[in-house]
């Protein structure tokens, strides 16, 4: 006789980890073993093979990990001398992460709109907001623009404006490694670009990690001494005030191995990303991705107008289906960024969208079956 035993079912995950961990835990935990005995838990030697491993990935002739994205943007600013009086521009649909960093160093950000279709920063709204810059007497030294979603910025309008005001351009990918703009990979673009390594994003570890990504050797010197406290010559030699912002090398041997299957992971995102927008795009807003770019899809992000966003959300959670919103306030809006100036009068577009988006579960292992549950609901909550 044989004994059924039922799994209870388990609720959808909005990301669901398990799913990679049953492709590649055992090798992970191997790499992870292989940290333990050897005991280099701090700068072992891993930490260099994902870093010659991401650069050959990327195309970036230089690659600097460190302990998260946050840290990984700042020692850029650190690294390019950004200081009081200096003004950096971001957009305002972001992480509160971009803009944190230029606080740090006692720069001012200033917030930049976004467009509607790619969520991604306004090149207009940019060029109002150098002008804004200059007119409160402050020195535009650089830009971040952010993958948003995992969709690169728009770069092709971006550098140019960049050039012609003499601003270095810092990538914000946090959400989009494994991504690519019009031919070039996501860490091959710009001054320097940042990645996130936490575990939520398109490549996570199991913990916090970051790495920075540039072709600039100078500055990847600079970065490498700042992220051991201004080390010199030796470990004892300080030649800057720098952080302690290492990646841990345990972190690194998990990165290893999940890079191995990150190009196969991202397109299978972007096979899920376009069976939503088969699904959907008659009934709500979906993602328009330009065909010279390649997403990472961080996120699904779709926009549900008319003031229902949040009844649809409330429905669709009754249906057993986890959806998010990023973000629900721009940061000109929140209580810490709010005193920062704005490029122009005001970031219309930000501030319309942010009662707007609902992201939807997104990860390389979604099926077409789940997929369809999930927009079965969305019309259904649409419809309550
Ligand atoms: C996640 C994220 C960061 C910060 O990365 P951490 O590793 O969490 O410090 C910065 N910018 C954006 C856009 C992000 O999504």
């Amino acid at each position: 006789m044989t004994e059924h035993v039922s799994i209870p079912s388990q609720p959808m995950p909005f990301i669901d980890l398990d799913a990679q961990s049953r492709r590649i835990g055992d090798k992970i935990e191997a790499g992870i073993k292989r940290v333990l005995a050897h005991g280099r838990f701090i700068m072992g030697p891993e930490v260099g093979m994902l870093e010659d491993d991401l650069g050959v990935f990327c195309g970036a002739q230089h690659v600097v990990s460190c302990a998260n994205g946050t840290d990984a943007l700042g020692l850029v600013l650190m690294a390019k001398g950004v200081k009081a009086g200096d003004a950096v521009l971001c957009p305002t649909f972001t992480f509160a992460a971009t803009a944190e960093v230029i606080a740090w160093v006692g720069a001012t950000p200033i917030f930049v709109d976004v467009d509607s279709d790619t969520f991604n920063m306004n090149p207009a709204s940019l060029e109002e907001g150098i002008a804004t810059a200059k007119r409160l007497g402050l020195a535009p030294v650089g830009v971040i623009p952010v993958d948003l979603f995992g969709l690169p910025a728009d770069y092709h309008d971006i550098e140019p404006i960049c050039r012609a005001h003499g601003l270095w351009m810092l990538c914000d990918a946090a959400q989009s490694f494994g991504g690519s703009y019009r031919g070039k990979k996501v860490g091959s673009i710009g001054t320097a670009s940042c990645t996130s390594f936490f575990p939520a994003k398109p490549l996570g570890c199991y913990g916090d990690g970051g790495a920075i990504f540039t072709n600039d050797e100078e500055l990847a010197g600079v970065l490498r001494s700042l992220r051991v406290h201004g080390q010199g010559s030796d470990k004892y030699d300080n030649v800057r005030i720098g952080l302690n912002a290492r990646l841990d090398t345990i972190q690194a041997a998990v990165l290893i191995e999940k890079l191995k299957i990150l190009a196969d992971e991202i397109t299978a995102r972007n096979v899920a990303a376009q069976a939503y927008n088969k699904l959907l795009a008659e009934v709500v807003s979906v993602p328009q991705i330009s065909k010279d770019c390649v997403s990472a899809w961080a996120q699904y992000t779709i926009r549900i107008e008319d003031g229902r966003r949040d009844q649809v959300a409330q429905s669709m959670k009754a249906d057993g289906i986890p959806t998010a919103i990023y973000y629900p306030k721009p940061l000109h809006q929140q209580t810490a960024y709010k005193h920062y100036p704005v490029a122009g009068s005001r970031l219309a577009v930000a501030e319309k969208i942010s009662h707007e988006v609902l992201s939807l579960p997104m990860h390389p292992y979604l099926t077409l079956d789940v997929q369809k549950r999930i927009a079965e609901s969305v019309v259904r909550s649409l419809s309550r």
